[in-house]
């Protein structure tokens, strides 16, 4: 497995590596959510990279930049026997190296959601992704459907920019207890850990609602709340039935849709989401 930081490293290390490329972009700390996408891009390319970059662009002022989970012994090690080839670990300063002034941004698709929330966020992941397409040039790129929205304005930064790669979404992986797997997990400490478990409840009410007839996309959305309500340390900051592919709020369910929240437990905010087929 090489292990390269700079650019003209990371140039020489891919112009090594022949047939075709996957590429898993992360931000560390890794977790078995991150190793399934590895897995998958080993069964599906010749080649594997994976990124290990804590992106600052899209951290807000006020969120947790400077405290994120780092530990890059730890990430080499699950990731080696895996089967990568490449990893890919840069500074911020080979990223946005002094006098950097250069953006990509999806318009629309980020202004709801995550957006609304974290308003400059999605500028920093499209702009880091770019990136990181252009560095490496994969033949395909593995994201999580964890982040639902972020998989969406991805896959619309590919069309819309004509970037030469194909996207695979892989299922959400989960504890046993259903909560999503995240690095930021660590961030829960005692009672909370089992309070997180209730986005997982919240969605699964909605989804067996769903499956029991109930299309109206509101009484999904005050399922979700009633169950989140029912939990004294869950704080709501959204709770969305929308379209899947535009992410507009629904009034009733039809075609593929997206039942997902963000929600404080004490300080840790976790998001998650259920996809309606
Ligand atoms: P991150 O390091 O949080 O930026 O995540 C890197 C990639 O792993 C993103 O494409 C995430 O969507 C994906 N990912 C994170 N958590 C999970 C999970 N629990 N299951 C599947 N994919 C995940």
């Amino acid at each position: 497995m090489m292990i390269v930081s700079s650019l003209d490293e990371l140039r020489a290390a891919r112009r090594l590596l022949d047939g075709t490329v996957g590429l898993v972009p992360t931000m560390g700390y890794l977790h078995e959510g991150h190793l399934s996408l590895v897995r998958l891009a080993r069964e599906e390319c010749d080649r594997v990279v994976v990124s290990i970059f804590v992106n600052p662009t899209q951290f807000g002022a006020n969120e947790d930049l400077s405290k994120y989970p780092r530990d890059l012994e730890r990430d080499l090690k699950l990731i080696d026997p895996l089967g990568v080839d490449l990893v890919w670990n840069p500074t911020p300063e080979i990223m946005y190296p002094p006098g950097y002034q250069t953006w990509v941004e999806v318009k629309t698709l980020t202004h709801p959601l995550e957006g609304a929330m974290r308003p400059e966020h999605f500028k920093g992941v499209t702009t880091v992704v770019a990136k990181l397409f252009n560095a490496i040039q994969p033949h395909k790129a593995y994201f999580g459907q964890k982040d639902a929205q972020q998989a969406a304005v991805i896959r619309r930064m590919v069309r819309d920019l004509n970037f030469p790669i194909e996207m695979v979404v892989c299922p959400t992986v989960r504890e046993a207890d259903g909560l999503a797997m995240s690095s930021r997990n660590k961030y829960l400490e005692g009672d909370d850990r089992r309070a997180a478990t209730v986005l997982f409840r919240a969605l699964s009410a909605a989804k067996s609602a769903h499956e029991g007839g109930e299309r109206d996309a509101e009484k999904l959305r005050a399922t979700m709340k009633g169950v989140l309500a029912a939990e004294p340390k869950a704080t709501p900051q959204y709770v969305s039935c929308a379209d899947y592919d535009t992410l507009e709020e629904l009034e009733m369910v039809q075609g593929k849709s997206l039942l997902s929240m963000a929600v404080l437990i004490g300080r840790t905010r976790l998001i998650d989401n259920f996809v309606l087929e």
